[in-house]
């Protein structure tokens, strides 16, 4: 006899909730998850290899606590005249929006985001005790300065999060935006730019708004367009402040010697490692002409993937994609369905196979 969760002193509040699900399918072509389907280039794979292996003979000890030369590598990456003293990392950005709130949120304070944002943001919120609110968008999911500073001054939070390019829809977010809800909030404002590699050239990062404001975080991955989904490196800058409120809520040696050394080396190939970038947004703009020739509502995306409306039925679309070897995202979305750029291979086997199920 196998016992269940209500069998379990669990805490009250996670009782009936779901855990983060999208699913793991061993199919030819996975575009469901937002991931970089581009391997990494095999002479960065080389001293990417060459520096774990050095850092194996002191996997004895402890590693770097202050994850420094890594934290160097990020503020050189990022420029805008950032510091190592600005920087925290963790074990994907995931670890790093839970150790924002673990440190600004808790127990009877209350964080919000504009749905439909990333799914992981309301279920880190409530693992930490938090209250989730979710505030709207307007039309194809835009949101105005006005709507989002009223919107939250209405909410009172105490941590905001603003998905910039948004997940699942793409839509961009301006600074105007963030700008407004900083000025509208008490609270911590994190500026989620997990995807923003994949935007246009000319836009503007809310890494130039960090000076001045102790109060907002940019927040950023490796795991999009470093191609570096499977190390699970994560990473802010913010005001210096804020990175030592981190240190009272990470765990000790968080990052791993492995990690460390892996990551450090990667970013010593930034040029070679966002190589693919151009290539995967010439993808994703393939993919929102096709799928407008094909009749389908392409959302206008600065991500690695599109989100499309116009599906009848999501769920059998998303069977027959399955079906013929092609995994794409059903987000819950009436009448849509999201799909990662891949490769041009894969590219085209999604776009075929769509087309083949419509004419079905
Ligand atoms: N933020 C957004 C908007 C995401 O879409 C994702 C991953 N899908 C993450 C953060 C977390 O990514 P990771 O933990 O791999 O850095």
């Amino acid at each position: 006899m196998t016992a269940t969760l209500d069998d379990l002193p669990v805490r009250p509040d996670l009782r009936g909730q779901k855990p983060y699900g999208a699913p793991q399918a061993p199919l030819p072509v996975a575009l469901n998850v937002n991931e970089n389907t581009h391997p990494i280039p095999p002479e960065v794979a080389d001293d990417i290899a060459d520096a774990v292996a050095k850092s194996i003979s002191g996997l004895n000890r402890y590693p770097d606590r202050e994850f420094t030369e890594l934290r160097e590598a990020f503020a050189r990456y990022l420029g805008h005249g950032l510091n190592p003293d600005q920087i925290w990392a963790a074990n994907g950005s995931n670890e790093v929006l839970q150790h924002l709130l673990q440190a600004f949120a808790g127990p009877g304070r209350r964080a919000f985001g504009f749905a439909p944002t990333y799914s992981m943001y309301s279920l880190l919120v409530r693992g930490v005790g938090s209250e989730w609110v979710s505030g709207e968008r307007g039309p194809r999911f835009e949101i105005t300065p006005e709507s989002a500073a009223r919107q939250v001054a209405e909410a009172d939070p105490d941590v905001v999060f603003l998905c910039a390019p948004n997940n699942p829809t793409g839509t961009p977010l301006s600074l105007d935006v963030i700008e407004a809800v900083y000025q509208a909030s008490r609270g911590i404002v994190i500026v989620d730019e997990a995807y923003f590699e994949f935007a246009p050239a000319s836009a503007d990062s809310a890494l130039t708004l960090l000076p001045g404001r102790e109060r907002l975080v940019v927040s950023r991955t490796m795991s999009k367009a470093f191609a570096f989904a499977g190390a699970r490196v994560g990473y802010l800058a913010a005001d210096p402040a804020v990175i030592d409120a981190l240190r009272l809520v990470r765990l000790p040696y968080h990052l791993s010697a492995l990690t460390q050394a892996a990551a450090t080396a990667a970013l010593g190939h930034s040029d070679a490692m966002l190589r693919m970038v151009d290539e995967i947004v010439e993808q994703r703009d393939r993919i929102s002409a096709t799928l407008d020739a094909l009749g389908y509502d392409p959302y206008p995306s600065w991500s690695n993937f599109v989100l499309f409306g116009g599906v009848t039925d999501p769920q059998d679309t998303w069977r027959r994609l399955y079906d013929r070897g092609v995994l794409v995202r059903d987000i819950g979305i009436p009448g849509h369905l999201r799909v990662s750029a891949g490769t041009a291979e894969e590219t085209t086997a999604f776009l075929d196979a769509l087309a083949a199920i419509r004419d079905e």
